[in-house]
């Protein structure tokens, strides 16, 4: 009987950890794409270009390995179409993001050049999140998630 209460405890701590793993916090205050593995952290920087980052289980940061990423975004008529180019442990898109508020992207992401493409959607809001600290794009806050519905929030 207390082999089984010990073994029902290992699997409540492995449940509970396999839960803790799929929300890790993006190193960089950049947005979770969790459509991939392993999932990456996509995160405008400073000079308005875009950095992607890939993490492990426990949201360290990994070296890309042979992934290829295409971001497609803006004005869907005539849409800006980014490349990646490895810089030390992240990829560093070629061109700047286009100027406009909430702009469509879509981010595709293949582990190897020959496999099925991961593909995330979302807009680019660089408004700053009036709740929590980060973009809206990367919001970590609750706000849009069914738990807790839209409220406190007024966008
Ligand atoms: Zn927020």
């Amino acid at each position: 009987m207390k082999t089984n209460i010990i073994a029902l405890a290992a699997l409540i701590a492995g449940l509970s950890f396999a839960s803790a793993a799929e929300k890790i916090k993006a190193p960089n205050g950049g947005r979770i794409i969790d459509s991939v593995e392993p999932h990456a952290e996509f995160l405008i920087n400073a000079d308005k270009k875009i950095e992607i980052r890939f993490l492990d289980d426990a949201g360290k940061v990994v070296a890309p390995a042979a992934q290829v990423v295409t971001v497609t975004m803006g004005d869907r008529a005539n849409p800006t179409k980014l490349a990646f180019a490895k810089d030390g442990d992240k990829l560093v898109s070629d061109k700047t993001i286009p100027e406009g508020k909430e702009l469509p992207v879509v981010v595709q992401i293949k582990t190897a050049p020959d496999a099925k493409s991961a593909t995330a959607k979302f807009s680019l809001n660089l408004a700053k999140c009036p709740t929590c600290e980060h973009a809206e794009y990367a919001c970590t806050c609750a706000h849009g998630g069914e738990e807790k519905g839209h409220e406190g929030h007024d966008h």
